[in-house]
């Protein structure tokens, strides 16, 4: 099924551009493997990028900055974030096509509900995580103090806006709240990264929401 909600074409460009903070440029990239007409957009701008590279002069580099390149070459390989793991046997519970995620423990924070931290490859302060929620379930009503980007992996659910179901692109800032409902044939499991946690409008979640970590 091809989705019906995509990030806009600034967002595609930036993560084509790299220039995306890593957890934002994982969901875009979650969405692109699902939605052809956005990785032939995000491949145009590859090769736009690429050829404005070309065409750029031959930049000096300084002294100092060829002695730090040839430093991080000479170093050992990059280690890994603390807590980070590979993918091993007991992350059988991630999504089909993203095994290889680096994933934190699972916090069970209701019966069919968890939440696991996803490491990404820099040190960002944004947060990033997979999120399940069974079949039927209310989020409780919040709102995002900051940019939130989110793809929809497995599952669908529903908000005031429309309904998102697999691969779907969902970005929220302050001005949206909700209390998404997933729909009752099935769990969803969402992919999302936001740079400042949720803001909890009620008392249910407020009360879950440290044991969540979100
Ligand atoms: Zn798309």
């Amino acid at each position: 099924m091809t989705p019906h909600h995509h990030p806009s074409e600034d967002l595609i460009a930036s993560c084509a551009a790299g220039t995306l903070r890593p957890g934002a440029a994982l969901v875009v990239r979650a969405h692109l493997a699902r939605c052809p007409t956005c990785q032939a957009d995000a491949g145009f701008f590859e090769s736009l990028g690429g050829a404005l590279l070309e065409a750029e002069p031959p930049a000096q580099m300084s002294d100092a900055a060829f002695d730090r390149a040839l430093a991080a070459i000479a170093a050992p390989g990059r280690r890994r974030a603390p807590g980070a793991r590979s993918a091993s046997a007991d992350s059988a519970f991630l999504p089909k096509g993203l095994e290889g995620l680096a994933v934190g423990k699972r916090r069970w924070i209701g019966p069919g509900v968890w939440v696991t931290p996803v490491k990404t490859e820099h040190r960002s302060r944004e947060l990033v995580y997979l999120l399940r929620i069974g079949a039927g379930m209310v989020l409780p009503r919040h709102t995002h103090s900051g940019r939130e980007f989110t793809c929809v992996l497995e599952g669908s659910f529903a908000d005031d806006d429309g309904v998102y179901g697999p691969g779907d692109f969902v970005a929220t800032d302050e001005r949206v709240e909700h209390s998404p409902v997933v729909a009752r044939d099935g769990a969803c499991v969402c992919l999302a990264s936001t740079d400042a946690p949720l803001v909890m409008r009620d008392v249910i979640g407020r009360f879950f929401q440290p044991f969540a970590g979100i």
